[in-house]
């Protein structure tokens, strides 16, 4: 009569059991919903070939999940009081690895290295603290960890923009950040009323997918970054207040712009929220050359 981490019953009982109290400082919104989280670990394709990294698993209910369907999980937990709950909660799975660190602190190469020896494909899926979803992100984006796969839940609002198309008000530097390497879309929604506490805000299943290459063919990966954050610097500007605002305004600046603009085939009057990805590497590409 083995009951799911995840019943809304068995949370109780276990927050209960360790005298738990959330702490909202750490986004601490629990999934009680077991067929929302059996949705997630089907959207994210894992098998006993696949190795998972999740962040914050607060008391075990993804993680079982995850635990059930991968090769191995290593799981990233900051709150000190939730690692002897997981230590009771998950101790009939001895393919999961709790980490007690913050995950924006952590090597994610060399731990992944000790704990997924075998060379299988490593996804991230999670319920993300919605307080740093992208720093999260981009923790894991900049990391050069080769994740082929992420399945994460955030708030709606920040997966429309990390998924938005050019011309729409959620593009923007994060879009492309993310876009560059990952192919984004939403697998779902779902409802406040699944967690406790119930978040404040809508939340959404992002799927990521590593692109075999780069979106884009860019000659600087850095400058390329700065460019699109420049863009979007001051969203009512125009391309050419934005960029004088980052490079400067001098007369020698202004006709390096001017020329790269012009090879790029941008009009200078267009909004970065305009641009697509081609466009903006095309006018990354003619800065570098001319610079
Ligand atoms: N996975 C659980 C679930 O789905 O029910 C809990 C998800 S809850 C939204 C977010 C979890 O992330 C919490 O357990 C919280 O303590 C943890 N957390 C918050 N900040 C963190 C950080 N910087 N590093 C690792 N875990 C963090």
């Amino acid at each position: 009569d083995y009951k799911e981490i995840a019943t809304p019953s068995r949370t109780k009982e276990i927050l209960k059991t360790h005298g738990f109290q959330f702490k909202k400082s750490l986004g601490q919104n629990f999934l009680t919903e077991p067929n929302i989280l059996r949705k997630i670990v089907e959207t994210a394709q894992i098998d006993k070939q696949t190795n998972v990294i999740e962040v914050g698993p607060g008391i075990g209910a993804l993680t079982e999940q995850l635990a059930l369907h991968a090769n191995k999980v290593l799981a990233y937990e900051i709150d000190d009081r939730l690692i002897p709950v997981l230590e009771d909660t998950l101790q009939r799975y001895p393919n999961v690895n709790v980490i007690h660190q913050d995950v924006l602190k952590a090597n994610l190469i060399e731990t992944t290295q000790e704990n997924f020896p075998e060379e299988f494909p490593i996804k991230v899926v999670a319920n993300l603290p919605y307080y740093i979803t992208t720093p999260i992100m981009m923790h894991f984006l900049e990391s050069e960890l080769n994740v082929s796969e992420m399945v994460v839940m955030m708030q709606k609002e920040v997966a429309d923009r990390i998924s938005a198309k050019p011309g729409t008000k959620a593009y923007g530097s994060l879009t492309i950040a993310v876009q560059y390497f990952m192919e984004a879309s939403i697998a779902f929604i779902v409802p406040k009323t699944v967690f406790i506490p119930q978040p404040n805000v809508d939340s959404a299943i992002l799927k990521l997918t590593k692109r075999d290459k780069p979106a884009v063919e860019v000659t600087d990966e850095k400058e390329f970054f700065k460019l699109t954050k420049a863009s979007f610097q001051s969203r009512r500007k125009t391309l050419w207040n934005n960029l004088q605002q980052t490079y400067g305004k001098t007369e020698e600046v202004k006709a390096w712009l001017a020329k790269s603009l012009e090879i790029a085939g941008i009009d200078p009057g267009r909004r970065g929220e305009t641009l697509s990805l081609a466009e903006f590497a095309a006018l990354s590409n003619a800065m570098e050359e001319n610079k």
